[in-house]
């Protein structure tokens, strides 16, 4: 029984159990979804999907779009999530590199992503922010029992892609097995039960709110809260009747300005846990003293799921994510040499466990060369381990940018603006910001300043890049500061325009 459903089937003794509580206030039991997965997982087999075939998936975030996951894990197919976000020209790059059977869109997508699924020769159907769509047309006149499709352990479940420094995304494979140890390590870890009702306000296209978010409800028999998405309103409104919410840092500096919180407004609440980007100490202190309890920080990512987290009883300690979860290894080690660092020493962060990724999707020599002879996975994390065994995270070794949560890698968006007449060069780097963790900044020189200013700039990007990745600001330099290599020095940036966004 290596199905991650029929696991999941074998799990929930009471199918009368409530699931989810939609926002509408629809009520989906464990039977429900059961239901509706079988008769999903009937359409995907008729549009041809069999075992190992792609299933990607691009919609609003409803409960039919989160039953699509459990209905193509029972087609015994590969899930493969996409950012609402993405613009057409992203996604025929991840189309064409996953190559999937079938393709799920919102209907004011589906003319263009029909073109570019047909030179796949993958099928479309649509789903749209309520729910409905061709999908849902064809499900209702389906059975509602499926014989769940036998898989392996180590069969893939899901491709999540996750962004390149290089500009190329990779597809991080994950197996049943990957997914199904991080879900009942962290039931355990973070004593989740049946009675437990999480305030479920993250996107499902990421490994928080999908794998961490459901497969934890899913598999203690809990409940969610259904949001579409984080409204402080709402999630104050709906404490009262919740136990625990699963956020980015953003979701908290945000709560932190509502003048609902305080003691009272979460006295019904065990756990508050933070993940997907820094959680600022600051943030962390502010919230335990304003509500009187802690915010559990952890830390992951899409390759390896949870590798560490702060303990359930015990010290949650500011500005660190905790302990290496049980069955996971983390380890520090000389980023170039891979030589083991001893505790207090800054290194990269190396982790091996049951849910670490089997690769990235046909990348196999990049797949050997972030992984360690010994199987550890080289995470691009720098970090330490205290002598109390505490993971602290220092920075990023690849420039990352953590904007609300996403990752924004610079070099796709300084692909985009080298490209424009009138720009010489540009750096793009994450400046420290209120609301977003950090504000993506392009900083730019210029061939011809008066052909080119911070308007046009963010006007020709908009059909080109995801939102969340646009620059927040543009600042125009004579040059950019370089080492005697000739590389960037991205460090020297970020401090000159550190205040860029201060209050
Ligand atoms: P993703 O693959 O989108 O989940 O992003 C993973 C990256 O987010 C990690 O490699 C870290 O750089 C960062 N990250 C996740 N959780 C934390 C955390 N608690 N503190 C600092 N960085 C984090």
């Amino acid at each position: 029984m290596s199905n991650l459903f029929d696991r999941l089937v074998g799990n929930t003794p009471d199918l009368s159990a409530i699931a989810i509580v939609n926002v509408d206030g629809r009520i989906y039991t464990y039977g429900d979804l059961f239901a509706l997965s079988a008769q999903l997982a009937h359409v995907l087999v008729q549009q041809g999907v069999t075992p190992g075939d792609r299933v990607a998936v691009q919609v609003e975030k409803t409960v039919p779009a989160l039953v699509l996951y459990l209905a193509t894990l029972r087609a015994g197919g590969v899930y493969l999530p996409l950012n609402t976000a993405y613009t057409l020209a992203e996604l025929e790059y991840f189309l064409n590199d996953s190559e999937p059977r079938l393709v799920i869109c919102d209907p004011s997508s589906e003319n263009g992503i029909k073109v570019l699924a047909s030179r796949i020769g993958a099928d479309v159907l649509t789903l749209d922010q309520v729910g409905q769509g061709s999908l849902i047309t064809q499900s209702a006149r389906q059975l509602k029992d499926f014989e769940t499709s036998p898989r392996k352990g180590d069969d893939l479940a899901a491709i999540l892609y996750t962004s390149g420094t290089t500009g190329r995304s990779k597809g991080a494979m994950l197996t049943h097995d990957n997914l199904y140890s991080n879900a009942a390590t962290l039931i355990d870890y973070w004593r989740f039960t049946s009675k437990d009702v999480l305030l479920h306000a993250l996107p499902i296209y990421h490994t928080h709110g999908l794998f961490v978010g459901t497969n934890v409800t899913f598999f203690s028999g809990a409940s969610m809260i259904f949001l579409p998405k984080f409204d402080p309103d709402r999630i104050m409104d709906l404490m009262a009747g919740a136990s625990c919410l699963m956020g980015v840092p953003t979701f908290y500096v945000r709560l932190l300005q509502h003048p609902k919180l305080d003691k009272s407004a979460v006295k019904n609440m065990r756990l508050f846990i933070s993940g997907s980007a820094p959680l600022l100490a600051d943030t962390h202190r502010e919230w335990q003293a304003k509500t009187g309890q802690a915010i559990l920080e952890r830390y992951g990512m899409t390759e390896t799921n949870m590798n560490t987290s702060n303990p359930y009883d015990g010290d949650r300690v500011p500005g660190s994510v905790g302990f290496p979860l049980p069955g996971v290894s983390v380890r520090i080690a000389e980023p170039d040499t891979g030589q083991l660092l001893p505790e207090e020493e800054i290194g990269m962060i190396e982790v091996k466990g049951p849910n670490v990724f089997k690769g990235y999707w046909r990348m196999p020599d990049k797949t050997e060369a972030e992984f360690r002879p010994d199987g550890f996975f080289i995470t691009g994390d720098l970090g330490k381990i205290d002598a109390l065994g505490y993971v602290h995270i220092v920075g990023r070794g690849k420039d990352l940018i953590i904007t609300g949560g996403f990752n924004v890698y610079p070099k796709e968006i300084e692909s985009e603006i080298d490209a424009m007449q009138g720009v010489f060069e540009s750096a793009v780097i994450g400046v420290p910001h209120p609301d977003f963790g950090e504000g993506v900044t392009a900083v730019v020189v210029r061939t011809q300043p008066e052909q080119i200013d911070e308007n046009s700039i963010i006007n020709a990007l908009q059909d080109r890049l995801a939102k969340f990745k646009q620059p927040k600001k543009i600042i125009f330099v004579a040059d950019l500061p370089r080492n005697t290599m000739g590389k960037v020095q991205k460090n020297l940036l970020r401090d000159q325009f550190s205040k860029l966004f201060a209050k």
